[in-house]
């Protein structure tokens, strides 16, 4: 007998003694097997809940309750629906059989049984239950330790951006003060070092996220045309180091208004003109769009990224799309990278009804390729949302000197947003947690409130809450706009915010820029 069937655990149901003393002398001879019998339906349902069985012998043909009764009743209940069942039938009735099966028996013997058959099926039932048990509890383990990976993750990558913060933003402000060409060079290597590192973190945090199922798509209208064109207008600074033009072209058909995610769509195509330029020494770089065609107002288009570089060998090209891999490990070391660029995107074509692909030839070059489904909308739908978006017509609006309240626990961050909004002429009070925002806005007139999320004592949103009822029970006129600042945001957290009273969010680290279209979208132009 298989080792791991040893110490099994078997109850016998039947009504005749005779069978009863039978099946337990010859089980009794296995070793390892431990038999409890009963001789009636209820007794078998009152040991199963009460014990612990690895398989039940179950006789058909019984008085009160018969076997396909006890089967039923015992399937229903949680602790007892997963013991294997086999059916003891003298009948040979098809329509029987099936009946057992039906109510969840795993397999019949039919009586009179030969023993060695009777042994050979018990035992082939511990062992696929025990198999599956293994199974469950290796799934239960897998899905754990995903999961713990994405929220580590996502953990860690929320740790490094808070100091990103503070290092990208004071650049932001140091680049505003006098500065010889020297220093200025200098903190020009910070600033894109910064950038690089910022892409990197933003990159694992996007796979977590994917990984965890956690990934949100924006539904607004954008000008497709404009965000190809400000991508490749972008990277063809980068591909001017390298003497790489980057040619576009948009065939006729290809509609320029659609509903969508622009950051999400420029983040796939940003990907792929980057691995172009990245592996092409020399050549060009042509990015292709066409429409396939357009179904119930969605646009089926097709993007494509050609390069002249080096191209991919054939066994490369199937994990070039599973997050971390690289064609091959000198890749890591000669051009650096993550190997999460193709997996995002991958994802996130798939997200928007699409795929990805890529067809190449070593030495030739790459054609990465994917498509995206794309709800249609119209020019005045498109240009009626712009309209208090430009944050550059904006820069010169935003005259008001505000008082606002920063609610922020770590000083660098404190430090940061407080010389960005002293520079802009706006006076700052900081509040050190949710607790003091909550007191000094009882105490004080605020124009505005950013508010972090994650602080010691009281939390962001709690404090959002306090104010809120404050509010209330003065019954003001004007609600004061509370923006919530945040390194980390996943699905469902920008409505936790909105639903506990904030008006909007700025993810850190935030520039100048962004601050300023805040302040116009809150009327304070
Ligand atoms: P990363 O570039 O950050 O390592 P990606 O997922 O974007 O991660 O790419 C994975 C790998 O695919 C790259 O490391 C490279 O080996 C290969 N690759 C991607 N794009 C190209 C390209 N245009 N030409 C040649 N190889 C490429």
């Amino acid at each position: 007998m298989d080792s791991s069937v040893k110490k099994a655990k078997i109850l016998i149901v039947d009504d005749v003694k005779l069978n009863l003393d039978l099946m337990s002398s010859v089980l009794g001879q296995v070793p390892g097997y431990t038999t409890v019998c009963v001789q009636d339906g209820k007794s078998a349902i009152k040991k199963a809940k009460s014990n612990y069985f690895d398989l039940i012998l179950l006789d058909i043909m019984m008085p009160e309750m018969d076997g396909f009764e006890v089967c039923h009743i015992l399937k229903s209940y949680p602790t007892t629906k997963d013991i294997p069942i086999i059916f003891l039938t003298a009948l040979s009735d098809p329509k029987n059989i099936q009946r057992a099966f039906q109510e969840g028996a795993v397999d019949y013997v039919s009586k009179p049984f030969s023993k060695e058959e009777l042994i050979a099926r018990i035992n082939l039932h511990i062992q696929l239950k025990r198999t599956n048990e293994e199974l469950v509890k290796a799934k239960k383990a897998a899905e754990a330790a995903a999961e713990a990976k994405a929220i580590f993750l996502a953990n860690m990558s929320h740790e490094i951006r808070t100091p990103m913060n503070g290092i990208i933003g004071m650049v932001d402000i140091l680049k505003r003060t006098p500065l010889s060409d020297e220093q200025k060079e200098y903190l020009q290597i910070i600033e894109s070092s910064g950038e690089n590192l910022l892409t990197i973190i933003n990159d694992i945090l996007d796979y977590s996220k994917i990984e965890a199922g956690r990934i949100e798509l924006e539904k607004i209208p954008l000008d497709l045309k404009l965000e190809v064109n400000n991508v490749i207008k972008i990277l063809q600074i980068q591909a001017d180091r390298k003497g790489l033009p980057i040619k576009l072209n948009i065939e006729d058909n290809v509609p320029q208004y659609f509903i969508g995610d622009p950051v999400r769509i420029k983040q796939i195509l940003i990907n792929l003109i980057n691995n172009a330029i990245k592996f092409t020494e020399e050549g060009e770089i042509r990015v292709h769009i066409e429409n396939h065609g357009i179904k119930e107002n969605k646009a089926e288009l097709l993007f494509k990224v050609t390069d002249t570089g080096i191209g991919i060998p054939e066994e490369g090209k199937k994990r070039l799309f599973q997050s971390f891999s690289q064609v091959d490990k000198s890749t890591t070391r000669k051009f650096g990278g993550t190997g999460l660029g193709l997996a995002i995107s991958k994802n996130l074509s798939e997200m928007m009804g699409g795929e990805i692909g890529v067809e190449s030839e070593t030495g030739v070059g790459s054609t990465f390729w994917f498509t995206l489904k794309l709800e249609l909308t119209d020019k005045e739908t498109y240009k009626e949302s712009r309209k208090n978006d430009n944050v550059s017509k904006l820069k010169e609006k935003v005259k008001m000197k505000l008082n606002i309240l920063l609610a922020e626990d770590n000083p660098i961050n404190q430090k940061v947003a407080v010389v960005n909004l002293n520079n802009m002429g706006h006076k700052v009070d900081i509040a050190k947690n949710g607790k003091e925002a909550v007191e000094k806005f009882s105490r004080n007139e605020y124009d505005l409130i950013f508010m972090d999320i994650q602080m010691p004592e009281m939390d962001g949103i709690e404090a959002t809450k306090k104010i809120r009822e404050i509010e209330k029970e003065r019954s003001v006129s004007r609600k004061i706009p509370i923006i919530a600042m945040t390194a980390n945001t996943m699905e469902g957290d920008r409505e936790n915010y909105l639903q506990s009273g904030m008006n909007d969010y700025v993810s850190k680290p935030f520039k100048q820029n962004e601050l300023i279209a805040i302040f116009s979208k809150y009327a304070f132009a």
